[in-house]
């Protein structure tokens, strides 16, 4: 078993900070990173990268860039101090939810780890607890917030940690595109029942979104289930419009069978999505031009570098990777997925893994039976997510030790209605389903 010190020192944070002290060899994707936590906030409006549409910011809610000095000149034995005192005082009124892709110097403070699914299935498990630390992203929070109840308050501890890509895809432009897709189309189903475009939404996206498939038949679907919502959506429709993620949508209707001539790519920022009426009426799935900055950088040159380097490799991807390297890769498969087959594999295996750095050194600490290592040797952990300090934890929870509740994050109780909708159709295509990104 690894040590948790071993751990840290073995940490995203702690590399990235070797790395800008110039201790250590290699690089960051993003030097910024390098500038340290407080950087991120300076002159950041209320809500940051990945706010959504769908939710509020309760009056009287800071914005971020305020974190008191306290917590910004605190040393991290100060912070860890802070946070396991909190805790202890808060007890189970309190669960910290961990995301896979978060820094284990707030991991290690997690009540659960895992996926943005699990952990707000995980939040919905816990009634005793009043307040749900949410250590993910701004939609993730969301969706923690739509399936709790009302008497539960969901906390980002950083307001600014969004995702990229959730943000690629606004109402507004959905909306847009959903319009000029009824004009050509109109509404009316087919002889066989099938209406004339399904929505499905990626679980990386706003609550707004999300709602938004509720209320037009569509439906939500993860990394892990997309090709059962695809199948559950083709039965229902002639095509889906599928948002965010182009990569997973093409990936997945491609495995299916379907040829990429019939998957245009909806461009927002052009006129009609930059597509011709021929090539939607001739679409099967009609790609959103949203795509997520970590998983975009993997490439094909990296894995025949790993396959030149050890003959034996593994190589597993996420599919919010691109094509090529999903068809250049062993297998493609969710967080879950990638988990499942390094701990079923037999000891002194090799694998070369193409998705977020903090889970790759979580997994090669965790199985140190196995060769374990991220294709990319570049340090680029998910940066909207590594806003979350522990300086920011342990700031919500003092907060909630004396009775205060900040950085809640609260979905409009009719966008929450419709999400819940298409959330609902998620498990009912598949009851058993447990994973996302
Ligand atoms: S890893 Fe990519 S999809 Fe996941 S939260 Fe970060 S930016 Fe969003």
């Amino acid at each position: 078993m690894t040590l948790l010190s071993d751990r840290l020192e073995a940490s995203v944070a702690h590399t990235i900070a070797g790395i800008s002290n110039g201790g250590l060899q290699g690089e960051t994707c993003a030097p910024e990173l390098a500038d340290g936590p407080w950087a991120f906030d300076l002159g950041m409006p209320g809500y940051g990268p990945g706010a959504s549409q769908g939710d509020s910011l309760p009056a009287g809610s800071p914005t971020q860039g305020e974190l008191p000095a306290r917590y910004r000149e605190a040393t991290p034995q100060q912070l860890s101090d802070w946070i396991a005192a909190a805790k202890a005082s808060l007890g189970s009124r309190v669960a910290v939810m961990g995301h896979f892709y978060q820094r284990d110097e707030v991991v290690q403070y997690a009540d659960f780890v895992g996926d943005s699914f699990q952990l707000a299935r995980a939040a919905r498990e816990l009634p005793d607890a009043e307040a749900i630390v949410f250590c993910g992203v701004h939609f993730m929070a969301e969706t923690a917030d739509i399936l709790t109840g009302d008497d539960q308050a969901v906390i980002l501890p950083n307001l600014a940690a969004g995702c990229s890509m959730a943000d690629m895809a606004d109402i507004d432009s959905v909306e847009e595109c959903w319009a000029e897709l009824e004009a050509l189309f109109g509404s009316a189903p087919d002889e066989s029942g099938r209406v004339p475009v399904i929505p499905v939404t990626y679980m990386n996206s706003s609550a707004a979104l999300k709602a938004f498939c509720g209320e037009h038949g569509g439906i939500v679907c993860t990394s892990s289930n997309a090709a059962t919502v695809l199948e559950w959506a083709f039965e229902r429709g002639q095509r889906v419009l599928f948002f965010p993620d182009q990569h997973l949508g093409r990936n997945t209707a491609k495995a299916m069978g379907v040829p990429l001539s019939a998957m245009p790519l909806w461009n927002p920022a052009r006129v009609s999505g930059g597509l011709s009426a021929d090539a939607l009426r001739d679409s099967r799935v009609i790609l959103w031009n949203g795509f997520c900055s970590v998983h975009k950088r993997f490439s094909v040159s990296q894995i025949e570098a790993a396959r030149a380097a050890h003959p034996d490799v593994r190589v597993i991807v996420h599919p919010e990777c691109p094509m090529d390297v999903v068809d250049a890769a062993d297998a493609a498969g969710s967080t879950d997925f990638i988990v499942k087959a390094i701990a079923a594999a037999p000891a002194g295996s090799t694998f070369a893994i193409g998705t977020e750095i903090n889970l790759v050194q979580r997994l090669a600490a965790d199985y140190p039976q196995h060769e374990i290592f991220c294709l990319d040797s570049v340090i680029c952990p998910c940066s909207t997510m590594y806003r979350i300090h522990p300086g920011y934890l342990a700031w919500v929870l003092e907060e909630l030790v004396a009775g205060r509740v900040v950085n809640r994050i609260t979905v409009d109780e009719r966008v929450a209605d419709g999400a819940r909708i298409a959330l609902e159709r998620m498990l009912a295509a598949r009851p058993d389903t447990t994973m996302a990104a």
